[in-house]
């Protein structure tokens, strides 16, 4: 088989597996003609907010693992295949000399053992690098298991790194993936890259980790707690949660899929517990500890603590404002800069400034004032 026909079976399974944040515009396509390599890339923003091209690819879809939710376990009977790093390295740069591909996601599943694979995909990013000079973007999975020298030494090569954790918690992985450790395998590998980074300082690669929502029936409140920790402790860059679809001949084969809204609104309240300071306690869980799907978390906040106390937008803090719906991080830099220049006083002034005027109009005063008279106009 050519590393070509090998790409068309690696490549379209990655397509699932979040890895950077992807445009929806450019899915690759099932079953690209030889001629067509655009057909396995896919437009993704960069941590910086730059678009490139990024092929995701697996370095081997054979697995000795039995995860419950996997397409790849061990004994499925699907047809697999197995890149050298060699033969990767050089498809890819056939890519990026075309124009085709200006980033690599490479992950695999495991044979061999965790150390033994991430060597091999050490070895892919090594060739890129050393071999042909390639200086763009690369994302690298760290195995199960993988050795600490190995996770420095992939740190030292590519842009970003992820561990997968999969499950909020030990109890809750070996529901889903029996052979897998939670914190020897995979939490702790999450705190080596950190200590790596605390260690030596300089300019190394952000993490991320997945997991997958719903596949251990667990709920939203073990989640985020987990994400918080990891946040915090762990130098996470980003959790990507991806909503659990079953996969036909698999042990979890009968069990439900995750709606795609949960999903989104475990995004959402990430994003308030990294960049908006609030914590898993504040977030307005139900009684089972899950996320109500109809409202936004933040909106749902507000509206329990911010009606009745709206915040004075002329004189608040940026932790405070940043409670405030349609109010982000970039409009709160933007308000504190104006406040200098002279009080606000219109919603119109807040909408220059890149605040969503209309959602924060009922939770704020300007120039104390509520701007009641517009709400009407602006149900939010
Ligand atoms: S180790 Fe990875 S590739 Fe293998 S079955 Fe588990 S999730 Fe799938």
């Amino acid at each position: 088989m050519d590393a070509l026909a090998k790409l068309e079976l690696l490549g379209p399974p990655t397509c699932f597996e979040p890895a950077e944040e992807m445009t929806g515009s450019s899915r690759p396509r099932r079953d690209p003609s030889r001629d067509e390599l655009a057909g396995f890339v896919h437009q993704a923003v960069m941590p910086n907010g730059r678009r490139i091209v990024l092929l995701k690819t697996m370095l081997s879809s054979a697995c000795e693992r039995d995860c419950g939710y996997c397409a790849f376990r061990q004994g499925r009977d699907f047809r697999r295949a197995t890149f050298t790093p060699d033969e990767l390295a050089g498809l890819f740069v056939q890519f990026h000399r075309k124009g085709i591909a200006e980033g690599i996601f490479l992950s695999s599943g495991i044979v061999g053992g965790g150390p033994h694979v991430q060597d091999r995909l050490i070895a892919t990013a090594e060739l890129l690098r050393r071999r042909y000079k390639f200086r763009g973007y690369i994302h690298l999975k760290i195995m199960p298991g993988a050795e600490r020298e190995q996770i420095a030494a992939a740190m030292r090569l590519v842009d970003r790194v992820s561990v997968n954790l999969e499950a909020p918690n030990t109890e809750r992985l070996a529901r889903m993936a029996p052979h897998k450790n939670f914190a020897e395998e995979l939490l702790l590998r999450l705190r080596w890259i950190e200590e790596i980074r605390q260690e030596s300082p300089g300019r190394w690669p952000s993490s991320t980790t997945q997991f997958v929502v719903g596949g251990a029936d667990e709920n939203d409140v073990e989640l985020l707690t987990t994400t918080e920790f990891l946040h915090r402790y762990a130098g996470l860059a980003r959790a990507y949660f991806s909503r659990f679809s079953p996969v036909p001949d698999t042990p979890l084969e009968n069990h439900p899929p995750t709606p795609a809204l949960r999903e989104h609104r475990l995004y959402q309240s990430s994003f308030l517990l990294r960049d908006y300071g609030f914590t898993v306690e504040e977030l307005p869980f139900d009684a089972g500890g899950n996320l109500p799907l109809e409202s936004d978390p933040k909106l749902a906040w507000a509206r329990q603590h911010l009606a009745h106390a709206p915040v004075e937008v002329n004189s608040a803090d940026r932790r405070t404002l940043l409670r405030v719906p349609g109010i982000g991080p970039k409009g709160v830099e933007n308000l504190l800069r104006e406040r200098r220049r002279g009080r606000l006083r219109e919603l119109a002034d807040l909408s220059k400034l890149g605040i969503v005027a209309k959602r924060a109009a009922r939770f704020i005063l300007l120039d104390g004032h509520r701007p009641s008279h517009q709400l009407a106009l602006w149900p939010v």
